[in-house]
């Protein structure tokens, strides 16, 4: 091919042999960082700065920075113990004292360390017994260089240290002459967006001139915004690329006409809203074509995205294809499973659920059913992907709640129907709603289908935020709510990420509530029973045999049981929006008024109480979604595991949200006006894995 040469002969392609000093040896040690080329070089790119553009007086430091000083040596003294140590102390003008500290030092050094010589030093400033001090810094004697611009600190590997590796990126640049970089985006779009060209970007970041100073370090320079643009866009080249070519894949092609629709549809207990037949026909379009369907349903909680799940696995089944449909909790498999197989079996379709818990002879029925085809649909949690795990005919993959999972396992989970070039179609469902700029990123062109209608005769969950000195009040509400035929939950949620604190709370939280309301029939459900413990407790809560249900966050997902109105969640501080959201959508799925207790400890920070607000004035998990966003950056609403864009180099995904629709927009034009441009960003950009990664 034509421009495949063109790419290999690219001065960035040349090996770093030719840099002067650098021999086989190392060019074996650079080869360990990734860096092969040159054009590894340029794209070597500092992971962060050192300032040594001052001289700090030694009365200003403070603990944590890195700074260059200088000062007079007052004392050099080794103190003995365990570990010998050399202690310098330093004076300079500002009347400030610094200790630095070595733990290896040689004769000849201790000598150098004559009280009353000037010394320079470079390092972190820490608080020591004596003061603050440097540990190990680097020093020489005599008065500081002040450098001119800031230092860049590079990614490096053991043997080679930072000096010798600015020395060869500095000579790497030297030979990146204007037009032997492989610039790739238009001069002229650059100019438009106010972003500097590839080379005036790269100097800036391996040299950052002095005036560049406050922008670097804060990661908001033009030239790092150029190269974030850039790296966001080939990632997203990537991801497009990678799904035009799981495209060209062969899908089951089944019939899902209405009329195969109508038995299912007969035997549901409620008509479908407007919003659910829009997306089951926008299901049906993908499932009569011969490429797999790749689509993301979101709908916020309640919203009634399983029995679009059900009927695509029904049209699937009907063709004699299987469908496995995977959840993040054992409980939520377990009610998927009852649920699709209430409206499934008696139309013939065997539903069976695996979990990790299972006897092993059980199991091994489950097994065979799914590796004999006789099981229509196999429900479970990652159990799922166990390598025991084989389909006869997998024909479609659903992943509910699909932000509890990383991209991997679905892949993982998707790979099971992949014969030949045969792939099974993908459906993910989601009540947590990503910005539609951050699912492009996340997904390359993914479809998106909005279920954003709730099914009619819900009365909004009435919010209230209440201190936890008023749980009289909160248990006054349980006792009337139940006395009136309702049910309850009691949340505790995780105190310290500790899962087994967590059930100790809701286990004391148990034993105290069933004194305070001795009426009634309390019951307990937290993450380390027994998988059958819990279910016999979830029957009987959705029996109405259980009044108030105390739980752990294990019931945060898909939980159903209409008949309760009452959810109080203990500690709502600790919990982020999107999961109070959910945890609230466990009520107010019946036609009873549904009432969600915030009931915080302590005294609340701005934040926090700003966040419940957001709760008490929505019940639209969009709007929640955004407000969320907005507090606390997608970084971690979206996290990495979700989106996939593992090893970013130099964009962030909260810092540089705003480039996105851009990177996004740029993918667009460069495929359709220089599509020559794709081959080599995606080269410069993503590793080896990453270019062939999977969507
Ligand atoms: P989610 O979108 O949160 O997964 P579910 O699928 O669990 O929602 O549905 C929530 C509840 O609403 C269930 O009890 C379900 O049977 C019910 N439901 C779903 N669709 C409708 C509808 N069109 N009309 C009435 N109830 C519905
Ligand atoms: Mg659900």
């Amino acid at each position: 091919m034509e421009h495949e040469s063109l790419v290999r002969d690219l001065p960035e392609r040349r090996a770093v042999t030719v840099l002067p000093g650098v021999g086989p040896r190392q060019a074996e040690r650079l080869a360990r960082l990734g860096v092969h080329t040159l054009g590894d070089l340029w794209f070597h790119l500092p992971l962060r700065y050192q300032d040594r553009t001052r001289v700090w007086p030694l009365a200003a430091l403070r603990p944590g920075q890195e700074v260059l000083v200088c000062g007079t040596v007052l004392s050099a003294r080794v103190v003995p113990g365990r570990r010998r140590t050399l202690v310098v102390r330093l004076q300079d003008a500002s009347g400030g004292v610094l200790g630095l500290r070595f733990f290896h030092f040689g004769a000849a050094q201790l000598r150098q360390f004559a009280e009353g010589v000037v010394l320079s030093a470079f390092g972190e400033v820490r608080p020591g017994i004596q003061g603050l001090e440097m540990v190990h810094p680097e020093y020489h004697l005599g008065e500081a260089q002040p450098q001119a611009g800031l230092t860049p600190v590079y990614p490096t590997t053991e043997g080679l240290g930072q000096a010798r590796l600015r020395r060869w990126v500095g000579a790497a640049l030297e030979l990146a002459e204007e037009g032997c970089l492989g610039e790739w985006l238009p001069p002229s779009w650059c100019r438009d967006a106010g972003l500097p060209s590839l080379r005036d970007a790269l100097f800036t970041v391996h040299r950052p001139p002095p005036e560049a100073l406050e922008a670097i370090l804060a990661g908001e320079h033009p030239a790092q915004r150029r190269l974030a643009l850039e790296e966001l866009l080939a990632h997203h080249l990537g991801l497009r690329r990678a799904r035009q070519r799981h495209r060209r894949r062969r899908a089951p092609r089944v019939d899902s006409s209405e009329t195969a629709l109508a038995p299912l549809l007969d035997r549901l207990p409620f008509h479908l809203t407007g919003a659910q037949r829009r997306v089951l026909r926008e299901v049906a379009a993908d499932l009569a074509r011969a490429e797999p369907m790749l689509r993301l349903v979101q709908g916020d909680v309640g919203s009634g995205k399983t029995v679009i799940a059900a009927a695509a696995a029904w049209w699937l089944a009907r063709s004699g294809w299987q469908t496995a449909l995977m959840a993040p909790t054992e409980l939520l498999a377990e009610q998927h499973a009852a649920n699709l197989a209430g409206w499934l079996a008696p139309l013939g379709v065997e539903v069976v659920l695996l979990n990790g818990r299972q006897r092993a002879a059980e199991r091994r029925q489950v097994l065979e059913a799914i590796s004999e085809g006789r099981a229509g649909v196999a429900v479970g949690t990652h159990a799922l992907f166990q390598e025991s795990v084989r389909f006869a005919r997998l024909g479609l993959v659903i992943v509910d709640e699909q932000h509890r999972f990383g991209v991997h396992q679905r892949l993982a989970l998707r790979e099971k129907g992949v014969v030949g070039d045969r792939a099974p179609h993908q459906l993910v469902m989601t009540a947590t709603p990503i910005p539609r700029t951050l699912a492009m990123t996340a997904y390359g062109d993914l479809d998106v289908s909005s279920i954003d209608e709730l099914p009619p005769g819900r009365t909004p969950v009435e919010t209230v935020v209440i201190p936890e000195r008023r749980r009289d009040e909160v248990v006054a509400r349980v006792r009337a709510a139940c006395g009136a035929g309702r049910q309850a939950y009691w949340v505790c949620p995780l105190v310290d990420e500790s899962e087994q604190l967590a059930c100790q709370a809701a286990e004391e939280t148990a034993v105290r509530l069933r004194e305070e309301l001795a009426e009634l029939r309390v019951g307990l459900v937290h993450g380390r029973m027994k998988g059958e413990e819990k279910a016999a407790v979830m029957t009987a809560f959705k029996a109405g045999e259980i009044d108030l249900l105390v739980a752990t966050t294990v019931i945060e997902v898909g939980v159903d049981v209409p008949n309760a109105t009452v959810m109080i969640i203990d500690n709502a501080e600790r919990l982020g929006l999107a999961q109070l959201h959910q945890l609230r959508g466990r009520v107010g799925r019946g036609r009873g008024r549904s009432v969600c207790v915030l009931l915080y400890h302590g005294r609340l920070s701005a934040t926090a109480r700003a966040r419940l607000a957001v709760l008490r004035e929505s019940n639209d998990g969009f709007v929640i979604a955004e407000r969320d966003l907005a507090l606390r950056g997608p970084g971690e609403v979206l996290g990495t595991r979700q989106t996939g864009l593992v090893g970013l180099r130099v964009a962030d995904l909260e810092r540089d949200a705003v480039l996105i629709p851009l990177a996004c927009e740029w993918a667009e034009r460069l495929l359709q006006h220089h599509p020559e441009a794709v081959e080599p960003l995606l080269r410069r950009w993503l590793s080896k894995e990453e270019r062939y990664a999977e969507v």
